[in-house]
């Protein structure tokens, strides 16, 4: 009998993982790797009978043992303001979400790294979706190659994704082995050329796994902090129970000690009414962040970006005025502590930070307890 070999998606392998499949399983040459990995991520071909450069003995090889396999496009939406959303599909009941963000001169897709999620902030969307799984590095990367063939993207030429940041669905730290995977297929120049410091990692703070990753690769790293007080964080960010802020900031210096590549963290702010807005938590931030300056020894090394909440049906937060973020953006930058205000973008199609949702199988409670805490709000749960 016929033993059935899974073949190898290629989208689950980076430039050193190609290489080694072209030796080991075809009997091929690296740079016949490399022509591959060009078709897939420049020129957006699955079909190895595309590959015209290819002998067609190796493309019968190919398909004997490999496959190209994207995530399915179930819904899109472009937003007036020129933000695009997916809805990817990844194997039949799980869905995901990714979004593009056009600016002056920049692209910027915003990448999910799990199923739904298995922190709880209180004030993300994508919590109440509960969690199923990590997804796998061409599911990652997979999105990433959505975007690129809509857009008519090819690295260095027509250059039109310019920046990707791990801010999707899940915590990227939970899922080390294939965000980092995937994240060095976008840095690579046969992947999508991006620059260390054009990928961005968003942790809510695994003290461990951002260890790790300073060993392991060199992207820019955004620490969602929402409070600089111990008390507060962790009743928005329970993972603050566990790595309290302390060790979190060391984590921190030592990310940027430990390579000259690297110059500052981003802090990650999201601005709650009468939460974490007031004056005395922008002093408290300030104080925290001239700490983190001192500690490594460098101005400007903690970068404050600050985030109007974006509600979500049956949240218990409100964004803070206008007044009250500039207010605190301006006690900041007296401190001389570096402070954006983020733009909110595709909010008209809840493509804003926080708001993404997908479609997760939980595997935990967390979907049904929501629901319940909407209908005791009499809130339509097709709304949410
Ligand atoms: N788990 C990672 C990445 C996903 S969240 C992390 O926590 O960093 C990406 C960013 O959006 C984080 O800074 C997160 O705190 C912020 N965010 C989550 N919900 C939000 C909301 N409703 N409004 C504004 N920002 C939100």
């Amino acid at each position: 009998m016929n033993e059935v070999v899974k073949k190898q998606n290629l989208l689950d392998l980076d430039r050193e993982g190609l290489e080694r499949f072209f030796a080991d399983t075809l009997g091929e040459q690296r740079y016949r790797a490399h022509q591959v990995m060009k078709w897939i991520h420049h020129r957006h071909v699955t079909d190895f009978d595309a590959m015209t450069d290819l002998g067609k003995a190796l493309r019968a090889k190919l398909q004997e043992h490999a496959e190209v396999v994207v995530p399915q496009i179930q819904f899109e939406k472009p937003s007036t303001d020129g933000t695009h959303k997916w809805l990817l599909g990844m194997d039949g009941k799980n869905a995901i979400e990714a979004v593009f963000i056009p600016d002056k001169g920049r692209g910027t897709l915003c990448v999910s790294s799990q199923v739904g999620c298995a922190l709880n902030c209180q004030f993300c969307s994508t919590a109440t979706q509960g969690f199923n799984r990590n997804l796998s590095t061409a599911e990652i990367i997979g999105q990433v190659w959505v975007a690129a063939c809509h857009l008519g993207n090819v690295p260095h030429l027509q250059r039109k994704l310019t920046n990707v940041v791990m801010m999707g669905m899940g915590e990227p730290l939970m899922n080390f082995d294939n965000v980092v995977r995937a994240m060095s297929v976008m840095r690579d120049d046969l992947g999508y050329g991006l620059a260390n410091k054009r990928v961005t990692l968003s942790t809510a703070g695994m003290v461990p796994m951002i260890d790790r990753l300073s060993v392991e690769s060199d992207v820019s790293l955004a620490v969602s902090l929402h409070a600089a007080n111990d008390e507060l964080r962790t009743e928005l960010v329970p993972l603050n129970k566990k790595y309290p802020i302390a060790e979190l900031m060391a984590a921190c210096a030592r990310y940027v000690q430990a390579s000259k590549k690297r110059d500052s963290v981003t802090f990650e702010y999201t601005m709650m009414r009468g939460i974490n807005d007031q004056p005395q938590h922008a002093r408290e931030l300030a104080r925290l962040m001239r700490q983190f300056d001192n500690t490594v020894q460098s101005r400007d090394a903690g970068k404050v970006n600050l985030i109007p909440f974006n509600p979500f049906p049956g949240t218990r937060y409100e964004r803070s005025t206008d007044a009250d973020i500039r207010a605190f953006q301006k006690i900041l930058l007296d401190s001389q502590v570096l402070t954006m205000v983020r733009r909110t973008r595709g909010d008209d199609i809840d493509a804003a930070c926080g708001q993404l949702k997908g479609q997760v199988v939980d595997r935990t409670r967390r979907q049904a307890e929501f629901k319940l805490h909407l209908q005791s709000q009499g809130i339509d749960d097709a709304a949410a």
